[in-house]
């Protein structure tokens, strides 16, 4: 079984190395970027392109490659067998992509690297598709849309699927309400005590509202405090400095900012019964943490099964009928059920619902690719 927390090497070493890596450094735009296609049993690789001055070329991929595996984890449990997508023969493997440097402001100097690298997506034929990530925006989107049509995460004026952030969150609710289900025999929100970390982001402010209309009780903290202060007014939530959000009394703890914030430090502190939160990577060390926090009688809903919502709804584009948000946020609920089958699975065998999580994901490939 594949350990997320395993170096570089290891996993080149590993049966499971990459299908396809990439490397375009233009000399005429200046643009340089690493395409990774990690797996494509289940469909084309579907991932974001991170635009950001990564130091080294090596950091830049080796964060690309991790990141593209994570992809192929995520979307073989978010497109499950169950959903619309796979019923209308859809499916999808993981990839991603890199642009390494400072985002470009000049426009027209951006206009020409979007459209090296969307030459570089025609040239991979639709193995590869692109959405936003940190560091690209729809509009970059758009701008490719012109010469290639492998980008997704189009505007729904444009026939796209719009901001992700509220099927995330969605996402994020009906995971939830599994996890409560497990811990508390009831999944109901009314009288929960609910701690939110980066209530003013564009997740963490949609969960807030779902959860505030069902009747949640919402602590929260963000560093951006005049738009934490707008949001909690809205929904009603208590605000603590950021460090405080760790020690709250409270029945879930909700990470939706950054990465890393569950490790040694911060594990010891938590007075929760539950993790569940949007952050990707919230882990430091996933095997280890994960095992720690079980340990600690909490139970942590590893983020690849928890946030699939917004690439759920992004995949929804691909659907042969075009994008629906009905169809899609009946796909989004399927985060439920899904967790049901991970809580299950970990407790009857006494294992992380991380480890199971990711048998789930290498399962379903594996049952594929015998099909295939
Ligand atoms: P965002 O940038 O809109 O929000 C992040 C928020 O966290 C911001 O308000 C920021 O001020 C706050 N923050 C930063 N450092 C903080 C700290 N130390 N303490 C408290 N708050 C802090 O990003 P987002 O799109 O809402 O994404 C949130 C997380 O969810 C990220 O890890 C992202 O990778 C993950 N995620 C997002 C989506 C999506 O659809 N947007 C999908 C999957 C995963």
């Amino acid at each position: 079984m594949t350990d997320f927390g395993k170096t570089l090497a290891d996993y080149l070493e590993s049966r499971q190395a990459f299908e396809r890596m990439v490397i375009l450094n233009d000399k005429k735009t200046g643009l340089e970027v690493s395409v990774v296609v990690h797996d494509t049993t289940l469909g084309s690789a579907l991932g974001g392109t991170r635009w950001r001055p990564f130091p080294t070329k090596a950091e830049a991929l080796v964060d690309n490659q991790r990141l593209a595996r994570d992809m192929t984890y995520k979307l073989a449990l978010a497109v499950g067998e169950d959903t619309e997508l796979a019923r209308a023969g859809v499916g999808f493997g993981g990839g991603k992509a890199v642009i390494r440097g400072q985002p470009t402001r000049d426009k027209d100097r951006r206009r020409e690297q979007l459209l090296a690298y969307a030459a570089l997506l025609n040239s991979l034929a639709g193995e590869f598709i692109t959405s936003v990530d940190v560091g690209t925006s729809v509009e970059d989107m758009i701008t490719m849309k012109e010469v290639t049509k492998w980008v997704a995460g189009l505007p729904k004026e444009m026939g796209g699927s719009g901001d992700p952030s509220p099927a995330t969150a969605h996402g994020v609710v009906w995971g939830m309400k599994a996890c409560l289900e497990a811990v508390f025999d009831n999944g109901s929100f009314r009288g929960k005590t609910i701690a939110i970390q980066g209530i003013a982001g564009k997740v963490g402010g949609n969960l807030a509202r779902e959860l505030a209309r069902e009747g949640a009780i919402l602590v929260a903290t963000d560093v951006d405090q005049a738009r934490a202060q707008e949001v909690a007014t809205e929904v009603g939530a208590r605000l603590v400095p950021p460090d405080q959000i760790y020690d709250q009394q409270c029945d879930v703890f909700s990470p939706n900012a950054l990465g890393g914030v569950l490790n040694d430090d911060t594990i010891p502190r938590l007075r929760c019964r539950i993790t569940c939160g949007a952050a990707n990577n919230q882990l430091w060390e996933p095997a280890r943490h994960a095992a720690m926090l079980q340990d600690r009688g909490i139970l942590h809903a590893p983020a690849f099964w928890i946030n699939g919502g917004g690439v759920i709804n992004v995949a929804h584009e691909l659907h042969p009928k075009g994008y629906s948000q009905e169809r899609a946020f009946a796909d989004v609920k399927k985060i439920y059920d899904r967790g049901r089958t991970i809580i299950d699975i970990s407790r009857k065998e006494k294992i992380t619902p991380y480890t199971v999580a990711i048998r789930l994901a290498e399962n379903r490939i594996r049952n594929a690719r015998r099909v295939v």
